[in-house]
C-alpha cells in the first residue's frame, strides 16, 4: 500500500529488555519441550507388560507435553500493553499516532470511539480491524476508512475492536506493544467494567491529561479505582496541548510549575504509587499534535499545517524523553510481570517430570536388588542340597564298604568251614 517500512535500528531500545527476554524464555521452553518428550519415549520403553512404569505413570509424563505447549503458545502471545485514558478529545488517539508515526486512528471530533481500540503488530502486510469475539477481519487501507468502518460496525459500548496493522510499519508494533485507546472517562460511568476487563494486564498507563486545564475529578477517580485493583500501577501522565503555552510565553514557567506539582502530589500523595521523586520523572509537557507532524514529515509523508508554534523543538525532544522512559517502564514491568510466572512454571515441570523419572529409576533399582537377592536365596538352597548330597554319598559309600567287608568276612568264614 505504498507505506513507507521503518528501517531504523532500534537494538537500543529499551523495549529490547523485553525483546530479548521473550527470546530467552522461549528458548527455554523449546529446551523444556524437547526433554519432556524424551521422557515420555522413555516412559514408553519402560511400560507394559513386564515393564517398570504402569500406565498411569506414562500418562502423568504425557500430560505435561500439553502443559508445555500450552504455555509456549501464551508466550508467543505475550505482549506489552499500555493503555491511555483522559477526557475526550484531550489527544489520546493523536498521543497513540505520534507514538506510532503514523496516522493510524482517527483524530478529533465527530469520531466518537465509545469503544476501545486495540492497536496491535499484524504479522502479514495487511491492516484489518476485528470485533472481539468474531472471527470477521474487515480490511482497512486508511484513517477514513477506518473511521467509517468503526461507524458501520454496530459496536456495542464498551466492547473491544483490534486494530491490526503491519509489524514492519512500526518500531513500537514490531517489539510487541500492544496499544489501547480508550473511550473518554467522561463518557461512560462504567469505570469498574472498563478496568476489569481491559486494564488488568496492562503494564502502563497514560493519563492525557490537557495542560490548558487541570485534572479533572472524572480523570482522578479513574485512577482511583485502578490503584485499587492493581497494586502500584506504572502510571504516566502527559499535559498534551503545550503548544498552547507558546502563544502566553510570560506565564509558561509558572503554569508548568503549578501543574507539575498538583500531578505529583496526585500521583504520591493521593493515589500513593510513587515517591515524589519518582513522580516527576513520570510528568511530561508534551504536544502530540506537533510530535505526530514532525514524524510525518520525517517520513515524507503529505501533512498540512506546517508551521510550527514558538519552541516546539523543545517540547518534541520532551515527547521523545517521555518515549523513552516509558519504553523503559513498560519492559521492565511487562518482563517482570509475565514470565516471572512463566519461569516459575518451567522450573516446576522440569522438577516434576525429573521426579516422575526418578521413581521409575528407584523402581528398577528395587526390582533388580530383589533379583539378586532371590539368586542369592537359590545359591544357599543349591549348596545346602550338595552339602547333604555330599553327605549321603559319603554315608553311601561307608555302607556299601561296611556290607562289603560283611560279605567277605562271611565269605571267607563259609569258606574256611
Ligand atoms: P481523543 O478524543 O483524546 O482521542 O483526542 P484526539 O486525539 O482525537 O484529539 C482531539 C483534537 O485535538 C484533534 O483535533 C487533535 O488534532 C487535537 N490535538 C491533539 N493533540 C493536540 C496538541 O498537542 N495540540 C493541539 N493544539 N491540538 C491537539
Amino acid at each position: 500500500n505504498g507505506a513507507v517500512r521503518v528501517n531504523m535500528s532500534n537494538v537500543d531500545s529499551p523495549l529490547q529488555i523485553f525483546v530479548r527476554a521473550k527470546k530467552k524464555i522461549n528458548d527455554i521452553f523449546v529446551e523444556i519441550d524437547d526433554y519432556v518428550k524424551d521422557a515420555v519415549t522413555f516412559m514408553h520403553a519402560v511400560t507394559g507388560e513386564n515393564g517398570i512404569a504402569t500406565p498411569q505413570d506414562l500418562a502423568n509424563v504425557e500430560a505435561y507435553v500439553s502443559k508445555v505447549q500450552a504455555i509456549r503458545e501464551v508466550l508467543k502471545r505475550d505482549h506489552m500493553k499500555v493503555a491511555f485514558f483522559g477526557r475526550t478529545s484531550n489527544g489520546k488517539s493523536t498521543v497513540i499516532n505520534a507514538m506510532l508515526h503514523d496516522k493510524i486512528l482517527p483524530s478529533g471530533i465527530g469520531h466518537t470511539t465509545n469503544c476501545f481500540l486495540q492497536v496491535e503488530g499484524s504479522d502479514t502486510d495487511e491492516s484489518f480491524l476485528r470485533t472481539e469475539g468474531s472471527e470477521e477481519k474487515l480490511n482497512v487501507q486508511s484513517v477514513s476508512q477506518l473511521g467509517h468502518a468503526l461507524c458501520a460496525t454496530r459496536l456495542q459500548e464498551c466492547s473491544l475492536v483490534h486494530v491490526y496493522w503491519p509489524r514492519e510499519l512500526c518500531a513500537l508494533l514490531r517489539d510487541d506493544v500492544v496499544l489501547v485507546d480508550s473511550p473518554g472517562v467522561d463518557v461512560t460511568p462504567n469505570l469498574d467494567e472498563w478496568i476489569d476487563k481491559y486494564c488488568l494486564d496492562a503494564d502502563v498507563f497514560v493519563l492525557v491529561a490537557n495542560a490548558e486545564s487541570t485534572l479533572m475529578v472524572t480523570e482522578k477517580n479513574f485512577f482511583h479505582k485502578v490503584s485499587t485493583k492493581i497494586s502500584q500501577p506504572n502510571i504516566f501522565i502527559l499535559n498534551n496541548r503545550w503548544d498552547a503555552s507558546a502563544s502566553e510565553p510570560e506565564y509558561l514557567d509558572q503554569v508548568r510549575t503549578q501543574h507539575a506539582n498538583r500531578c505529583v502530589d496526585f500521583l504520591s500523595r493521593e493515589l500513593r504509587v510513587c515517591s515524589p521523586k519518582e513522580a516527576e520523572e513520570r510528568i511530561f509537557f508534551i504536544s502530540a499534535k506537533e510530535a505526530l507532524l514532525t514524524r510525518m514529515r520525517e517520513r515524507e509523508k503529505p501533512v498540512s499545517s506546517p508551521i510550527l508554534a514558538e519552541g516546539h523543538q523543545v517540547r518534541y525532544f520532551e515527547f521523545v524523553d517521555f518515549e523513552r522512559k516509558f519504553e523503559e517502564c513498560i519492559s521492565k514491568s511487562a518482563v517482570r510481570t509475565k514470565f516471572a510466572q512463566h519461569s516459575r512454571r518451567g522450573k516446576n515441570i522440569a522438577a516434576e517430570v525429573m521426579a516422575a523419572l526418578e521413581q521409575i529409576y528407584n523402581t528398577a533399582s528395587d526390582q533388580k536388588a530383589a533379583k539378586v537377592e532371590k539368586q542369592r536365596i537359590l545359591h544357599e538352597q543349591l549348596s545346602a542340597i550338595e552339602e547333604q548330597l555330599t553327605t549321603i554319598t559319603r554315608q553311601m559309600k561307608d555302607k556299601i564298604n561296611r556290607m562289603v567287608e560283611s560279605v567277605e568276612h562271611k565269605v571267607s568264614l563259609t569258606l574256611s568251614q
